[in-house]
């Protein structure tokens, strides 16, 4: 594609959409326009700033008519901090843009025409929902500093609260600074790979009445570790206060080990009626009143008899498959991560579940050589990272014709992509797509899709 325009220069351009990062998407002719500052729906005056082979880069210099769906933003940082692209839209365009994204996915990635999918399930509280957040913590000119990397970098963005956190977010943050400075603990430098200090990283549960403080150090031990837990433990609701111990070079937010330095060693939520301990390095959903609908959503689609066998690939501490195992027969779970199987053990136990099994190793690897030893699942459920199914346990799911594929997704990008393959090689039909927002304010978009297939004998 040639470019039409020049850097520099200034154009006319209509807000025709939003990319992931939160830029205004336009056209000069057919050439496309990533523009900073621009929110769909507006018309503005931009500044062409880099012209690439495909398309261009541009900024705002001034709003000829703004969006009707423009709302002020919440928070101080956000143009800074990067963390919510869509604050400046109101909640209900930003729930129609997610389902928009979902269906051009589909289309563009998934080659799949003609697929409808529902209207968004919107969130009630748009602030405060998060139930976790990590600040990185730096020392700049002597000062201590905790923020959020900005966008795409690891430059921090000094922060004291943040919109979507609840409330105590904000105090464990000045408890935590104080008691660095104070105590002139060493804090970590990327550069110098040196100090102490690394993240601070803060989780809750149970309506934010149980709250872990983590502090991930880059040692064995923290000086004066004493008079933090005393400031903390004046903060109402925390339960616990944890070193995580990381050595690594690169950027990891959680280290293999930890110490308890106050309180439990689990955090205590729940889900429903399901009671959940979560282990420091598990995962474990961030939008607890946004999971229940997800979870619910995977109940509703799975259509359960209680004849079923059923793998929830990707399970974490077992959460969906104990919310499935109460409506069938057996309920196999596979995770990576061995700490978050032993609380999906101790989970079942908890909850009096027995008809659950659960396994630690890569959902491509245990499930194909579970099929081979006489495994054959209904329903399966697939809840990846970001990067989507191996192929391997696609391969596996074809062979193995579960009447039905429920897929969890957190990227529409690679859930059209893995849909392209069930659909198109697996003999799958989608019937539903249902995205759920678990993340309002920032362009991430939750979808569970339902796939089934006639039976096949044999
Ligand atoms: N279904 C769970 C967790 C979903 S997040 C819930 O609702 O809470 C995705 C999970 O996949 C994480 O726990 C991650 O540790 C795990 N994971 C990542 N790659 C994996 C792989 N190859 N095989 C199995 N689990 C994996």
């Amino acid at each position: 594609m040639k470019a039409v325009v020049e850097k520099d220069k200034h154009y006319e351009v209509k807000i025709i959409d939003m990319s992931e990062e939160g830029k205004g998407i336009g056209k000069v002719e057919d050439f496309t326009l990533f523009v900073e500052g621009g929110l769909l729906g507006d018309l503005v005056e931009v500044c062409i700033t880099e012209i690439k082979k495909n398309f261009g880069l541009a900024k705002v210099i001034s709003c000829i008519e703004p969006s009707p769906f423009r709302q002020e933003a919440g928070c101080q940082h956000h143009k800074l901090c990067g963390g919510c692209q869509l604050q400046e839209m109101n909640y209900e365009a930003q729930l129609k843009w997610k389902q928009k994204r979902v269906i051009g996915c589909l289309e563009r990635i998934g080659k799949l025409e003609n697929v409808q999918v529902e209207p968004v399930i919107g969130m009630d509280k748009q602030e405060g929902y998060r139930n976790k957040a990590q600040y990185p913590i730096r020392k700049i000119g002597g000062k201590v500093v905790m923020g959020f990397f900005s966008e795409k970098s690891h430059q921090i963005v000094p922060i004291d609260a943040c919109m979507l956190q609840p409330s105590h977010h904000a105090s464990i943050i000045k408890e935590v600074k104080e008691f660095l400075q104070n105590y002139e603990i060493s804090i970590f430098n990327q550069k110098l790979r040196k100090g102490l200090v690394r993240h601070l990283v803060i989780k809750s549960g149970n309506e934010d009445k149980e709250i872990m403080v983590i502090l991930v150090i880059n040692g064995k031990s923290l000086p004066h570790s004493n008079e933090l837990v005393k400031a903390l433990r004046q903060i109402p609701g925390v339960k616990s206060i944890i070193l995580s111990h990381s050595y690594e070079k690169r950027h990891v937010t959680l280290g293999e080990q930890c110490t308890v330095l106050y309180g439990e060693d689990k955090l205590m939520d729940h889900i429903g009626d399901l009671k959940f301990k979560i282990s420091p390095l598990a995962f474990f959903q961030v939008n607890p009143e946004q999971t229940e609908k997800l979870y619910q959503e995977v109940l509703h689609q799975a259509q359960l008899t209680g004849n079923e066998i059923v793998w929830d690939a990707y399970c974490g501490i077992g959460s969906i498959s104990l919310f499935l195992a109460q409506k069938a027969k057996k309920v196999y779970g596979v995770e990576i991560i061995p700490e978050a199987i032993e609380d999906a053990k101790e989970n079942a136990k908890l909850n009096n579940i027995q008809n659950a099994e659960f396994y630690v190793g890569k959902a491509e690897e245990v499930i194909p050589k579970c099929y081979e030893e006489g495994i054959k699942a209904d329903v399966i459920v697939v809840d990846p990272p970001r990067k989507g199914c191996d192929e391997k346990l696609l391969a596996t799911i074809k062979q193995m014709a579960a009447s039905k594929v429920i897929y969890v997704s957190c990227n529409p990008a690679t859930l059209a992509r893995d849909l392209h393959y069930l659909v198109a090689e697996g003999g799958y039909q989608i019937e539903k797509v249902q995205p759920v927002d678990m993340f309002g304010m920032t362009t991430h978009v939750e979808t569970v899709v339902l796939l089934c297939r006639e039976k096949v004998d044999g």
